[in-house]
């Protein structure tokens, strides 16, 4: 029996009262005065000038990328350490994924691996925040300006997280987030697409409603898409909002209880560079070897404490290996790592009961 889940969302805000105003009111599908509101509220938190919403996180990197003209010929350079949604999105448009390795100890992409993969038909970068720790933005904004390359940002688990005091999200020329159940806010099933740029954001909202043309109705000039969130969804991410903030000060505070129990240990707590604010989406750690892991992971369920494996490379996985290549990093922490529980409800002794747990397996 699970007693400590691996995550589990906090609706203790207005969701109730949010959702039951658009049961009250009709308004239940893809219109309605939450989807303003949340984008809205969403675009400020953030810090940039448009946010569309949409239905999950995966359509809204596939709708990044066709906004972008990302399709066959073209080549996107993306982290074999990611969800495998990052790397599907870029597959459905016909471009090929371009897989590079990681670095420690922040376990993000690897920019000189990013320089090598470039090629004349480099359409894009995919920046994925893993975990909620930033990318090294600086470094990557200026490789796509000096070679004229887009740059993506897949935030979907960093939500508030920052490079330099600027929130992930705002460096690229789009970024996508989601708001899946365990996702740092929930929509139950959603995401948002966010830009700076106007021609972008009219792209992306252009093939979410079906590329419906903007002068005449049920006249469509593109094959679009119906990735559009519903009322519903919006009316809980709105009230997911009004509580962020703590979501992320909760998250931290139990990323440093975590970091403070392992400290003289053989365990390694997700580091976090200086120049960055992790938010801490999971909390993982690597064990000194492969060998140990699942074993780890069953005496913890055994005890009721649900964890889950960091997610292996995936270029390791058969659909996405035919040109196989080592991306030694990436493959040492897919099989090294174990994300633990990490929802902002868990309290200090939950902490302490899975961090004693764990010390007592090594002992
Ligand atoms: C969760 C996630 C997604 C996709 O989100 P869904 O809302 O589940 O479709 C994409 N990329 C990364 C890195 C994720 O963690």
């Amino acid at each position: 029996m699970i007693k400590i889940p691996i995550y589990e969302p906090s609706l203790s805000g207005n969701e109730k009262k949010y959702v039951n105003d658009c049961l009250d009111s009709t308004w239940i599908s893809s219109k309605g005065k939450y989807l303003q509101l949340f984008e809205d509220r969403f675009k400020n938190f953030i810090g940039v000038k448009y946010a569309t919403a949409v239905s999950n996180g995966t359509v809204a990197i596939h709708l990044a990328l066709i906004a972008l003209g990302v399709g066959p010929e073209d080549e996107v350079i993306v982290p074999t350490l990611t969800y495998i949604a990052s790397v599907n999105a870029i597959a459905y448009t016909g471009a090929v994924p371009v897989f590079v390795d990681s670095v420690e100890p922040s376990w993000q992409m690897d920019i000189e691996d990013v320089k090598r993969k470039i090629t004349a038909k480099t359409k894009a970068i995919m920046a994925v925040h893993l975990y909620g720790h930033p990318c090294d933005m600086k470094s990557l904004k200026e490789l796509c300006v000096e070679k004229n390359i887009f740059l993506i940002e897949d935030c979907a688990e960093a939500i508030g997280s920052m490079f330099e005091n600027q929130h992930v999200g705002t460096f690229g020329d789009i970024s996508t987030f989601s708001f899946f159940g365990n996702k740092t806010i929930t929509t139950g099933e959603g995401g948002m697409v966010v830009t700076n740029d106007e021609t972008l954001y009219d792209r992306a909202v252009h093939f979410k409603g079906q590329g419906l043309a903007q002068h005449r109705q049920y006249w469509h000039d593109v094959i679009g898409y119906n990735y559009r969130m519903t009322n519903i969804c919006a009316a809980i991410g709105y009230a997911q909002m009004e509580q962020i903030e703590h979501f992320i000060e909760r998250k931290r505070e139990i990323a440093n209880l975590y970091r403070e129990q392992f400290l003289n240990t053989n365990i390694e707590f997700h580091h976090e560079a200086e120049n960055v604010k992790h938010t801490y989406w999971m909390c993982s750690i690597l064990v000194p070897d492969d060998k140990s892991r699942d074993d780890l992971r069953s005496y913890l369920s055994n005890k009721g404490i649900e964890t889950r494996p960091l997610f292996y490379p995936v270029h390791t996985m058969p659909m996405y290996s035919r040109k196989f290549q080592r991306h030694a990093i990436a493959e040492k922490l897919g099989w090294r790592g174990i994300n633990l529980p990490s929802f902002p409800g868990l309290t200090n002794e939950q902490v302490i009961e899975i961090c004693t747990a764990v010390k007592d397996f090594y002992k």
